[in-house]
């Protein structure tokens, strides 16, 4: 069976989340954007070897542990969309741009398409490309668990910032009606920044989705 749990990461509260096999204990982490050894002791806490990272886009507080962690332990990269190869060169930049410490670029073993699938311990999530937030952002849905990890695209009551570069609210707000809500009201998604939520819920309740 397939686990998760959450870990929030850096100044910003972001919301890493560890997926991991119950039974065999192999994990990925989405979006460790920093804070690693405490990441790493919850991971170690759970008895978990860790094999891959899986990312939404590439903003610093999602990515930024990302190289560090990489090496640290040799793991591969997957995701985000190539839309966000930008936001990750400019890795070092966000530093300044959002009061953190610089963050090392690097290259992802495997960039991500709307489609495709990413697999852990002979389970399959589905990759769905959201842009609108950042124009690379993907997001993970498991079916089997019916939990979809969205980012910064969907948060409870709200949705993801389109002000940055290459940000755009239209496209946001397909995505969210074209990409997410198809996954099923009762579906229930961890958002990168604040509490869960189901699909339903915010359909019914979110004030710039709702109705839609
Ligand atoms: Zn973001
Ligand atoms: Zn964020």
């Amino acid at each position: 069976m397939l686990r998760y749990f959450t870990v929030p990461v850096t100044p910003f509260q972001q919301n890493c989340s560890v997926v991991y096999d119950e039974a065999t204990r192999q994990a990925a982490v989405i979006d460790p954007g920093g804070d690693l050894d405490t990441l790493l002791g919850e991971i170690d806490r759970h008895g978990l070897r860790l094999e891959q990272i899986w990312l939404t886009h590439a903003h610093i507080d999602h990515a930024g542990g990302t190289a560090e962690l990489a090496r640290r332990l040799s793991l591969p990269i997957v995701g985000p969309h190539p839309e966000d190869q930008f936001w990750i060169q400019g890795l070092p930049q966000q530093g300044a741009m959002f009061g953190f410490p610089a963050a090392e670029t690097f290259t992802p073993t495997r960039w991500l398409h709307d489609g495709d699938t990413v697999e852990l311990a002979g389970h399959t999530l589905h990759v769905r490309h959201c842009p609108g937030h950042t124009p690379g952002h993907v997001v993970f849905h498991s079916p089997e668990m019916k939990r979809a990890f969205v980012g910064d695209v969907l948060f409870a009551g709200s949705i993801g910032r389109t002000d940055f570069p290459r940000g755009d609210h239209a496209t946001l707000i397909a995505s969210i009606t074209q990409r997410l809500w198809p996954m099923g009201d009762d579906t229930v998604f961890i958002p990168g920044h604040g509490p869960e939520s189901t699909f339903g819920r915010e359909r019914k309740s979110n004030p710039y989705v709702a109705g839609t």
